[in-house]
């Protein structure tokens, strides 16, 4: 399966014949939530000269390409959207609580055609690399399309999940059926009625798509290494009162949102599992177990995500909740996760999933004791030599997450230092904004940002915000370049591991820690000091003349002439 094929014909929006510019002042790599809103705040905003470079046919980045059945965020819509525009939040209007992936999409497209992005971004066209020119102070951005472009300021806005993975199973190519992956999902949908599916994978992605692929397959078999903790979605209208209260309180919520721990209304309790009774317990995650949602991870009680006896008091409550719901105790036990925390490994919304597993053309494989050997002509083998066969294998197989789209543009930054060498045993930043080394390269959402740990267009309209006001910073003391100090960027990294060691979260093998990619070093990547402090810290920084940072060119901190 190619990793990344070209977006088809038929959504490629033509590019301009002629005229294209060979120097801006700003490259945008990616144009969905990050980059839209990038070039945005640098155009219209900063009247700078910027351009987008987006591998798809079109905008939307995450929602362009993840069109399996069931996509759809887990966040709900109402904060799952940009917050800058006042007008377009509160005249947007979303049919469920959570929005679908094409209305995320539809939204996205709109806002390009509101602003007039479209005319600053070049589709279906890959940057391969990306080199600074020290005595120029300029970085050359090339495509694989043969453009070559210099621009004072490059902004990675690539996405944390756009880097799709299929794991290499010996012949997966000989495979004479369809293959799909949930992340590069045609655009005409695919019709599986009638047909045998293997899923392989249990992630987010397959949790949404499964109910789905079950309603028109013949037959569907579930290929699961690790079983997740799920929680119910309950998707549906929201109540029309509740939609006029929001309507009516832009201010509070975005407020709240952007102080809060993740990035959602949603607040830990006082007190922790230690703290409580099994009968309080009880009833605070029965409650959250039926608003459905995020509530039972990211608001109950703080103390799971650093306590294993804590943990393990929400671990019983979910472990009861797949019993009854999942009718055959074999299947049920299957599903039921074990050997890492709670709350550790993404948590997926449910909205059907373990009961698809009661129909009966509906089954369920355990490859972590008996691993996929090798991928056949007609199907699968496993390692005991059971073999399957089937029409279509969908991929459910998630992402190099965080570093692997920005591993895989060449960067070379200083002394032409390439950005993932110097990532080898994991990335280095100063914030999660930018690497020592790579003057005025800035990441949206990178690692070491609350990035995948929140509501992420909260995060996203934080850094670009704060990318903007050190580009202006840039600008206002006629400097040419920033990038961050070395012990900036060790302390933070050392900050970043001290805040995970004390956590939970490295004792999961997940996606986190790059556990899902052979060879990957095992780094927890999110920063784990939550939404609302990291923005007072990053307000902190610039308050302070920008600690941390260096300015260089022809100016000193100070403004002097250096
Ligand atoms: C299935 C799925 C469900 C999700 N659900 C949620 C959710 O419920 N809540 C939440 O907060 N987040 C969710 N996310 C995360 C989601 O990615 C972000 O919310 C958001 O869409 C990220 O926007 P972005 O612009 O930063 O990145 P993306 O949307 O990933 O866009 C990045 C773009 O950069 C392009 N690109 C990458 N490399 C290059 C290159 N070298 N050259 C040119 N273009 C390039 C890609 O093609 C892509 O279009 C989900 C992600 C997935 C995959």
């Amino acid at each position: 399966m190619p990793d990344a094929p070209a977006a088809p014909a038929e959504s490629r929006v033509p590019a301009e014949p002629a005229g294209l510019p060979d120097h801006v002042d700003a490259v945008i790599i990616g144009a969905g939530f990050s980059g839209l809103y990038m070039l945005h705040r640098l155009r219209d905003e900063m009247g700078m000269t910027a351009r987008i470079f987006e591998a798809a046919g079109g905008v939307g980045g995450t929602w362009y390409w993840n069109r399996y059945p069931g996509a759809r965020s887990d966040s709900d819509s109402y904060i799952y959207c940009y917050s800058f525009d006042r007008g377009l939040w509160e005249e947007w209007e979303w049919s469920e609580r959570y929005p679908e992936q094409h209305e995320i999409l539809a939204c996205l497209e709109h806002v390009a055609e509101r602003f007039g992005l479209n005319r600053d971004i070049e589709f279906s066209t890959r940057v391969t690399a990306a080199t600074f020119d020290e005595a120029a102070s300029r970085w050359t951005v090339t495509t694989d399309t043969g453009r070559s472009v210099t621009a004072q300021f490059v902004i990675t806005a690539v996405g944390a999940l756009s880097a799709s993975n299929t794991p290499q199973f010996p012949g997966a190519g000989t495979f004479g059926g369809d293959s799909y992956h949930t992340g590069l999902w045609p655009h005409e949908g695919v019709d599986f009625t009638g047909q045998r599916v293997a899923v392989i994978g249990t992630g987010a992605s397959a949790v949404q798509a499964v109910p789905l692929i079950a309603r028109q397959a013949a037959d569907l078999t579930v290929f699961q290494r690790t079983a997740n903790y799920i929680v119910p979605a309950r998707n549906g209208p929201v109540d029309p009162e509740v939609k006029r209260a929001r309507k009516g309180d832009y201010a509070g919520i975005w407020g709240r949102v952007r102080s809060s721990s993740f990035g959602f209304e949603l607040y830990f309790l006082e007190k922790g599992a230690l703290e409580s009774s099994d009968e309080e317990i009880e009833r605070e995650l029965m409650d959250r177990w039926n608003q459905g949602g995020v509530g039972i991870w990211l608001g109950s009680y703080g103390d799971i995500f650093f306590s294993d006896e804590a943990n393990a008091k929400i671990r019983k409550f979910l472990n009861e909740r797949i019993r009854e719901k999942v009718h055959d105790p074999q299947t049920a036990a299957l599903l039921t996760p074990k050997g890492y925390p709670f709350g550790c490994k993404r948590n997926p919304l449910d909205s059907g999933y373990y009961e698809t597993f009661n129909l009966p053309h509906v089954h369920l494989v355990d490859v972590k004791a008996n691993p996929i050997a090798e991928i056949t002509p007609t199907g699968l083998r496993l390692t005991d030599g059971t073999e399957y066969e089937f029409d279509a294998i969908v991929y459910a197989t998630g992402f190099d997450a965080m570093t692997g789209p920005l591993n895989k543009i060449d960067v070379r930054g200083r002394d032409g230092q390439v950005l993932r060498d110097k990532w080898s045993d994991g990335p280095r930043t100063y914030l999660g904004l930018m690497s020592a080394g790579y003057p005025n390269l800035f990441m949206i959402t990178g690692p070491q940002s609350p990035s995948v740990l929140s509501n992420m267009p909260v995060s996203i309209e934080q850094h670009v915000e704060f990318i903007a006001r050190i580009i202006g910073a840039v600008r206002d003391r006629g400097a040419q370049a920033i990038e961050p100090e070395s012990q900036a960027e060790d302390a933070w990294v050392a900050h970043n591991q001290e805040l995970a060691q004390a956590s939970l979260f490295p004792t999961a093998d997940t996606w986190y820690m790059g556990a899902n990619i052979p060879g990957k070093p095992r780094v927890f990547m999110p920063y784990l000091g939550l939404v609302g402090p990291y923005r007072q810290k990053c307000d902190e920084v610039a308050a302070a003349g920008f600690e941390g940072f260096e300015f260089t060119g022809s100016t000193d901190k100070e403004g002097a002439l250096a």
